[in-house]
């Protein structure tokens, strides 16, 4: 089974249903996107001499080209390797050699940038949309070569929140379950329905592009390629039926975005990859209605491990609908999930520990770090590294990543817990708790703040709702908090900064 056969299935009986737009305006039917990708498959094998298995890059911000490359990489049996276009030369130039890209695809205006990057192994430079790009159109275009189902096709380099990327190896069967996962329990998609792509094609976002085209829906990018409120509202109301995966801090942009939105135009919002506080699910449910969907998963369970459907984030009367919006939701139909102890032995209802998830979506392992894919997966288990509990409903509710896990005078504290109650005070705008060496107490608890409530207040805030030893010993108010570019905010970054501000506070101001 090859991914790329679902598009030629759609080209082949669905061919004048429009594929891909840019913004409102349509670009590609699905004979079109077909034939580019067919060719494009062509092009890579015969004229850029590459062969099964060898990886092809993609840096681009969002452009509809992404799509007939992807599938014109998977159609000719290579693998894809999607970079974030906005990390640093330096690190895209790390993950172009650490994956040993023969071929890369660069968007505009960073053809001058990956060369300076450029290292050995890479043999082709393509500035999408230049001559030598159309060029490659005009191959003679390939039939879908044969894939097992354990054959790569993604690598996915993981966002970097913690050390260096790690290439989580997606295989054509973790892509096919990722996507039937999405299609059972995220956002059933109907022919004609539309897929807007606000959210980078690298990551999430992409990660559903074979969703719409198993279901011939349309594809649209938007013309400026990023994530502007009024762009996407404007796309969402001339297509209708949309969708739209977002991170959370997006979420808060469109809800706080001042110009008007027709909420009837908007399918569904996906949130992921970072967690959401309940008072800004409530604002984003108020503005928008019951149009949002959350997962959870990661790089390597791509997307799905759990999902919090929209039945049931709009069912305000169930007794317990605050305390679900809270939670990750229950078991992706696509996955197996387990808490676990340190041994991977399974917990009881409640207890927390670490999650662990099994089944199809789970990758094969990391690329060419054999040490890492071993501590990742055992006996068939992915260890995720994050840690959560499962109600007696099968609710799934993330306390944290472990290692952000706060350990203060022997008690366990989760940063989440902490954030949930400081993110209530109005003009606390973002929020990060971490834990700060102590010689009494082996770590305190730390906020920072972006925002300028009052410390006083906000003390009284978790005096009302959470245990005292819980409670922050410091407030630092900032007024941005460090974050990566898919907008998590980096826990790792403001623990070196928060280590450097006490080691350069002299004695007397720090008392
Ligand atoms: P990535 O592989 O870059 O998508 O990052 C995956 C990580 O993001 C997970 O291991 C979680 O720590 C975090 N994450 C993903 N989805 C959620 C969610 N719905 N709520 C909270 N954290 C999440």
């Amino acid at each position: 089974m090859n991914l790329a056969a679902w598009l030629t299935r759609a080209a082949q009986s669905f061919p004048d249903l429009p594929a891909v737009a840019r913004g409102t305006a349509p670009l590609l039917t699905y004979h079109q996107l077909g034939d580019n990708a067919a060719r494009l498959a062509g092009a890579l094998r015969h004229r850029l001499g590459l062969a099964e298995d060898d990886r092809v890059a993609i840096v681009s911000k969002n452009t509809p080209e992404y799509i007939e490359i992807l599938y014109g990489i998977w159609q000719a049996g290579l693998i894809a390797v999607p970079i974030n276009a906005k990390l640093h030369g330096a690190e895209i130039g790390w993950i172009l050699e650490h994956s040993g890209c023969k071929a890369l695809f660069a968007g505009p205006d960073l053809e001058t940038t990956l060369e300076a990057h450029r290292p050995d192994n890479l043999q082709h430079l393509v500035p999408i949309g230049s001559s030598d790009y159309k060029a490659l159109l005009s191959a003679d275009p390939l039939p879908v070569v044969a894939r097992r189902p354990d054959d790569l096709a993604w690598l996915f380099y993981t966002s970097g929140t913690t050390g260096r990327p790690k290439g989580a190896m997606l295989t054509h069967r973790n892509l096919a379950a990722a996507t039937y996962g999405y299609l059972i329990d995220v956002d059933p998609t109907a022919p004609g329905d539309c897929l807007v792509h606000g959210a980078p094609m690298s990551h999430g976002s992409g990660i559903y592009i074979m969703g719409t085209i198993a279901r011939c829906g349309l594809n649209v990018v938007p013309e400026s390629g990023g994530f502007y409120p009024a762009e996407l509202f404007a796309i969402a109301a001339h297509w209708r039926n949309a969708s739209l995966f977002a991170a959370p801090t997006m979420i808060k942009r469109l809800t706080e975005h001042p110009g008007d939105a027709d909420p009837t135009a908007l399918r569904t919002i996906v949130w992921g990859g970072a967690p959401m506080h309940v008072a800004d699910t409530e604002r984003a449910l108020d503005r928008f209605g019951p149009c949002f969907a959350q997962i959870y998963g990661q790089g390597e369970t791509p997307m799905t491990a759990t999902v919090l459907s929209k039945a049931v984030i709009a069912d305000r009367t169930h007794p317990r609908w605050r305390e679900r919006l809270g939670s990750a939701g229950i078991t992706n139909v696509a996955a197996e999930v387990r808490i676990g102890d340190a041994d991977g032995r399974p917990l009881s209802t409640g207890e927390t520990g670490e999650i662990m998830v099994r089944g199809d979506t789970v990758m094969a392992g990391y690329w060419t770090d054999k040490a890492a894919s071993a501590a990742a997966i055992r006996d068939g288990w992915l260890y995720t590294g994050d840690v959560g509990a499962v109600d007696a409903d099968g609710f799934l509710t993330l306390k944290d990543r472990s290692k952000d896990v706060i350990i203060s005078g022997g008690s366990n504290i989760y940063p989440r817990e902490v954030e949930e109650v400081l993110l209530r005070h109005p003009a606390v705008r973002e929020v990060s708790v971490i834990g700060r060496p102590d010689p009494d107490w082996g770590e305190i608890v730390v906020a920072y703040i972006a925002g300028n409530a009052a410390p006083e207040e906000l003390d009284a805030l978790c005096r009302d709702s959470i245990a005292r030893f819980k409670r922050p010993k410091d407030y630092v108010l900032t007024d941005a908090l460090p974050k990566n570019n898919y907008g998590k905010i980096l826990k790792t970054e403001l623990r070196d900064r928060d280590r450097s501000k006490i080691e350069t506070t002299p004695e007397d101001e720090s008392t």
